[in-house]
């Protein structure tokens, strides 16, 4: 299942790869669900043809991000990497009967979320961008709240599960505890 949680579209790919200090689950496995991905993440109107050899450069850019955005290890940026896939002539608009379509091949969405990464890897924003409060989830996003500070990728899928959790635990607490 694909979500789009993390307020950036290149922190959302870096997101394809789940549970990445455990047993990883891959969400972009062959072409079909790369260009899946790519019309789910509203980078094209229509899928793109993807064949295993785009799929695979789907995943280089995805770990070039990670890379250059993770919080639990030191980062590192592999510019002239990003930079090759942004070279690439982005997502064009095209205004279709009056509605916005976007238009471009796999090279096209891939340079749209290399720009995004750059643009984030070379702002303030970078130090908003927050790993997700379940310890095993490796979820990157962008932190926009005010005050109090967002813990979840998102509540479906960690969010109320920790606090299910932390529920129970303080349950059992007061189970053992009685006075
Ligand atoms: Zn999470």
């Amino acid at each position: 299942m694909h979500v789009f949680v993390s307020g950036r579209v290149s922190l959302d790919l870096a997101g394809t790869l789940k549970w990445r200090r455990g047993e990883t689950e891959e969400l972009l496995p062959d072409g079909a669900s790369a260009a899946d991905w790519v019309v789910r993440a509203g980078l094209l109107t229509r899928p793109p043809l993807v064949d295993d050899a785009g799929a695979a450069r789907v995943r280089v850019l995805r770990e070039l991000v990670y890379d250059a955005v993770r919080v639990d290890a030191d980062r590192r940026v592999d510019v002239d990497g990003l930079q090759s896939f942004a070279d690439a002539p982005p997502v064009r608009p095209v205004l279709v009967d009056g509605r916005a379509e976007r238009h471009g091949d796999l090279a096209a969405a891939l340079s749209t979320v290399a720009r995004d990464a750059i643009e984030l890897i070379g702002s303030a924003e970078l130090e908003r961008v927050r790993e997700c409060g379940r310890p095993e989830c490796t979820r990157l996003f962008v932190d926009d709240s005010r005050g109090k500070p967002r813990r979840w990728c998102g509540m479906a899928e960690c969010g109320n599960r920790m606090k299910a959790a932390d529920y129970r635990r303080r349950r059992r607490l007061a189970q053992a505890d009685p006075s």
